[in-house]
């Protein structure tokens, strides 16, 4: 089968490369029908994730066909459409028996990280049982696609702010994650107002057409000044999803006293909290790598018409042109929000 591998820093390249094959009882192997390209991949690329092995299969979120079950696998079997977890936990461990599965203590980020990933034919993914969803019927494979990773961070970041009716909401950062946020504290949470903010324009009026009440551009207008004009005190919940050392500032700035700030942003540094100063304004921090627990009610509520993730998809490639798909992907930051690949 073909496969695209990570050589080395800045060195990919599609190959050929052996099937999987079972290798626990709890394993299976499932038939790749769409697959994305993430921004993680290009940080794995670049050199900024030093935990990530070389000589792997790149690639984390995708949907496919189940081709073959290990003996101890119970809920899956040859032919059933699924979708598939970014993280892998075993479903057995504290955390996870607290839904606590990014920090599964025989899991975590294994795929395309330290294990072959999606971006070829066939996977081998481990604890089946629970690393695989299956695709409800009237949901294609495109619509299924990212429950798995961004849709469930997103859905992730407004559980984590505790997003409910009444809330004004402000999400820093309207790229795929943030978009997800918006869609799901609009269309599942109710939210009352969502506040988004970015300095792409592009990225931006995608957001209003989405459904942000308001859409603020740091480089065009006093941020502060404007959430002051819109929600009086201060957002009610703040979800960061840009991950600067400017949003991070921007996130507890624009919060209102007591307000809950959710990060679901990867800092590429270390950032101090001026607590001196914030003293007695009384915020709630929480901070996650997604506890992808949601994709069941994820794709419920695709079925149900709810949300829909489709608009993410900028380009759709072959997986003979992934290496032209990565390049359309990284010039084109900003434009493109997500590169769906086909085998
Ligand atoms: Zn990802
Ligand atoms: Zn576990």
């Amino acid at each position: 089968m073909k496969a695209l591998i990570y050589k080395d820093k800045n060195k990919i390249e599609l190959k050929e490369a052996p099937r999987p094959i079972i290798k626990d009882k709890k394993d299976a192997i499932i038939k790749v029908t769409m697959s994305s390209i993430c921004t993680s991949d290009l940080h794995i690329i670049k050199g900024f994730v030093p935990s990530a092995n070389k000589e792997i299969i790149l690639g984390h979120e995708f949907t496919g066909i189940v081709e073959e079950t290990g003996v101890e696998v119970k809920n899956f079997k040859a032919g059933d459409r699924v979708a598939v977890n970014c993280e892998t936990f075993c479903g057995e461990c504290f955390f996870c028996k607290n839904k606590f599965v990014n920090n599964c203590i025989n899991g975590g980020w294994m795929l395309g990280h330290k294990i072959n990933g999606c971006q070829t034919e066939y996977v081998r993914v481990p604890f089946a049982d629970f690393g695989l969803t299956k695709i409800p019927e009237g949901i294609s494979f495109e619509n299924a696609l990212f429950a798995g990773d961004i849709l469930a961070s997103g859905y992730f970041g407004v559980d984590l702010a505790e997003v409910n009716k009444e809330d004004t909401v402000a999400i820093i950062g309207a790229g795929p994650v943030g978009l997800c946020s918006l869609i799901c504290a609009k269309n599942i949470r109710g939210a009352k107002k969502v506040i988004v903010i970015d300095i792409d324009n592009n990225r931006l009026n995608i957001a209003k057409e989405k459904g942000a009440d308001y859409i603020l551009n740091p480089l065009e207008c006093n941020i502060k000044e404007e959430m002051i004009k819109i929600t009086a005190f201060g957002a009610d919940k703040v979800i960061e999803a840009a991950g600067s050392p400017d949003s991070f500032k921007m996130m507890y700035e624009i919060a209102r006293p007591n307000a809950i700030c959710a990060v679901v942003a990867m800092y590429e540094e270390n950032l101090v909290l001026p607590l001196p100063k914030m003293y007695g304004k009384n915020l709630i921090f929480k901070t996650g790598g997604v506890d992808n627990t949601y994709m069941e009610f994820l794709h419920q509520k695709i079925q149900e018409g709810v949300i829909n993730t489709d608009f993410l998809i900028s380009k759709k490639y072959k997986l003979d042109n992934i290496i032209e798909a990565y390049s359309f992907f990284e010039k084109n930051k900003g434009a493109v929000l997500k590169v769906a690949v086909e085998p």
